[in-house]
């Protein structure tokens, strides 16, 4: 070991770098694990070395010069076998070549290339050995890092934290016993200087002991702090809103086309129980697109309504949040329930009415866009709040809805996620929240025929799309994706609505995107709702939510460029009504590795949970949590698909812990987090 003498001092150049790398103390060096390891232990006869394999070969120099006119340094060298290799820098020091004087003997590491006069190394990693020198016992770990941090930097300053801070085990004996872990010190210390017969294999595939002690650890500490933020907000007071038999029943019973789903059924009643407590609810409600999640909310938010308390429900988008305002007004007028409407176009006049109605409490549910967590919305008696599509929020919009309600209670909060959530991650990321899950499509569903079509063949689908129309079905046709410029993609919406129009003269084609003004997009959704227009352009606007059960044809253009779930989202769209409904997925060619998996994947599942974990594998995790991940723990070492075996044993863990071992708890979340946890959101 060469341990660095000391922690570097606050403000250095190496603090500066290690805190690219997360690191402010030598606690998070002792978790900052390698990448991988190179194994120094063995010698390769350089025969034996082949391409693409990256190895240790011991050789003699034969020959050393400077190559022009393009300046790099050549080296030929022979091994005891007598077979040789090139070596070759193309950036070097002048001092290199003297280190590699014909007869000296030294150890070259590096990937080994077919080069045009036989096999090469360039840029090998080079020690001068004598013969017979002792090979390392131990694997070269190899750790993540930064540019300007040498790994031989990195590997003292690991050593030095090893040596001083305190490796005991946080985890009590007895856990370690029954999971069949190793202790936390022996743990580190081997997957830092793993030993010769740790079994590199094993080590790579990270299924060593080792690993499997700190993989656990890790999922455990990320339910230690999500348990623990969940138990902090459980702490909180908030508005018991008992069942009083009355809206919410008078909507099932009386208002409702149709009778609920036996989960919907179970959804209302884990809220139900969920509001009558006189602590926040903190409830994720998930369900495939088409699910029936929106007549949940409706329940709960009357539940609010009859205990004569406020309800908020918040959707991303204008044309989201004003579909489900029509339909609660829809089924709760006859009722004698008032809602109220805001949304960031409104005229001064109707939404300073709308301010008022809210402020007195006189109308006790309000549906809209941010508009609502804007300031002068006053809701003083918000018992409940409703975000849809909640992963389209920002941490730190979804607490200021909460920030709405009475003085020193918490309203209750019901997020809903229309991207279904796989299992492994509803249990890891989502652990500070109850779960409520929708696995069950209302009846009568026909399933969507989905097919992909070359845009070669975009004349056909037009002629195909007309027919279609003039039997009086209606379709979306949906503009390709293009992240790199909104306006761009604007302009492509436009070119596609004029170009369908001229096509198809016969039609009433119109047209969606996110630059018309709000009442423009409400006449328009209403128009095609309404049947007077067979045809709606759209950009992804429609992606979230959108409801009109009569369309059944979609038309996505380009669809190579979508992800998995919105691609999902969108032909959600169709497939709401009794009729066949079909969604062609037009691709235009090269097709990307990724492009052509999704869409196999799109092509032959229907499944949202499936689709959702298919995406899970193509994307990992990180980018499904989203917005919701700021001072979130996410994941480094355990992996959701490999390790998902060990997430329950993780969580019961975490339950006892939390029960009987408060302090292990602490030292688990100080060695893990650090100063972090207090980033967790509220
Ligand atoms: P999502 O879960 O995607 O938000 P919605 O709430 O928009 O789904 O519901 C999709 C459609 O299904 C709506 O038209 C809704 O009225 C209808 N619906 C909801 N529940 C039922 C049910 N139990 N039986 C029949 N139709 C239902
Ligand atoms: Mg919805």
């Amino acid at each position: 070991m060469n341990a660095a003498r000391d922690w570097p001092a606050k403000g250095s150049r190496l603090a500066g770098l290690l805190a690219k790398l997360d690191i402010q103390r030598p606690e998070d060096l002792v978790v900052h694990l390698p990448l991988r390891y190179e194994d120094e232990t063995r010698l390769t006869p350089i025969a034996q070395a082949l391409p693409g394999e990256t190895v240790q070969i011991e050789a003699e120099v034969i020959s050393c010069e400077i190559a022009r006119p393009r300046r790099q340094l050549l080296a030929c060298l022979r091994d005891a076998d007598g077979d040789e290799i090139g070596a070759r820098w193309i950036n070097f020091y002048p001092s290199l070549q003297k280190q590699l004087p014909p007869g000296r003997r030294v150890r070259l590491f590096g990937e080994v290339r077919g080069g045009f006069f036989g096999v090469e190394m360039v840029h090998p990693r080079l020690r001068p050995v004598e013969e017979g020198e002792p090979l390392p016992q131990a694997l070269t770990p190899v750790y993540p890092t930064t540019a300007g941090l040498s790994q031989s930097n990195l590997r003292a300053l690991v050593d030095f934290a090893l040596a001083n801070t305190t490796l005991d085990d946080a985890l009590p004996a007895d856990i370690c016993r029954r999971l069949d872990l190793p202790d936390f010190a022996t743990a580190v210390r081997c997957l830092h200087h793993p030993p010769p017969d740790a079994g590199a294999r094993l080590l790579a595939g990270r299924e060593h002991p080792a690993w499997r002690r700190i993989k656990f650890e890790e999922l455990l500490v990320q339910q230690l702090s999500l348990r623990r933020a969940y138990n902090a907000r459980r702490a909180h007071g908030a508005v018991s809103l008992p069942p009083q038999g009355t809206l919410t029943d008078a909507l099932l019973r009386e208002r409702l086309p149709f009778s609920l789903t036996a989960a919907q059924h179970r959804a209302v009643a884990e809220i139900a129980a969920d509001l009558a407590a006189s602590h926040p609810m903190q409830r994720l409600l998930q369900g495939d697109v088409g699910s029936g999640k929106t007549v949940v909310a409706a329940c709960a938010m009357l539940r609010a309504a009859e205990n004569g308390w406020q309800a908020a429900l918040m959707a991303p988008t204008e044309i989201l949040a004003g579909q489900h305002y029509h339909k609660l007004v829809d089924w709760l007028a006859p009722l004698g329930v008032d809602v109220a409407w805001l949304a960031g176009g409104r005229r001064k006049r109707a939404r300073d009415a709308e301010l008022a109605r809210l402020r007195s409490g006189e109308c006790l549910l309000a549906v809209g866009t941010h508009a609502l967590i804007e300031d002068p919305v006053d809701l003083p008696r918000l018992a409940l709040a409703v975000i849809d599509e909640q992963h389209r929020f920002g941490v730190r919009q979804r607490l200021a809805l909460r920030e709405k309600g009475i003085a020193g209670l918490r309203p209750h909060m019901l997020m809903m996620s229309a991207t279904p959530i796989p299992r492994t991650l509803a249990m890891t990321h989502y652990a500070d929240l109850d779960v409520s899950v929708l696995d069950e499509l209302p009846p009568g569903r026909t399933p969507i025929r989905t097919r992909l079509v070359s845009d070669a063949r975009r004349e056909e689908i037009v002629a195909r799309l007309k027919a279609a129309c003039l039997e009086g079905r209606q379709a979306y046709w949906v503009c390709p994706l293009i992240e790199e410029s909104e306006a761009l993609q604007l302009q492509t919406a436009l070119e596609t609505w004029e170009t369908l129009k001229a096509a198809l003269p016969a039609l009433r084609i119109g047209l969606l995107h996110g630059r018309l003004k709000g009442e423009e997009k409400a006449a328009t959704m209403a128009a095609f709702a309404a049947g007077d227009l067979h045809v709606l352009v759209a950009t992804t606007v429609i992606e979230v939510g959108v409801d009109v059960p009569r369309a059944s044809l979609m038309v996505i253009e380009h669809a190579e460029r979508f992800g998995l779930a919105q691609l999902h989202q969108l032909r959600g769209r169709v497939g709401r009504g009794a009729a066949q409904s079909s969604c062609v997925l037009m691709y235009a060619r090269p097709l990307s590795e990724t492009a052509r998996a999704r869409l196999k994947v799109i092509y032959e599942q229907s499944d949202g949970f499936a689709i959702a974990r298919e995406d899970l594998h193509i994307r990992g995790p990180g980018e499904f949590v989203g917005a919701r991940q700021s001072g979130l723990p996410l994941l480094r070492y355990a992996d959701l698909e490999a390790d998902a075996a060990m997430i329950d044993p993780a969580r019961q863990v975490a339950e006892e812990l939390l029960a009987n071992a408060p302090e292990a708890v602490d030292r688990l979340l100080a060695r893990w987090l650090g100063g972090r946890e207090g980033l967790l959101r509220a």
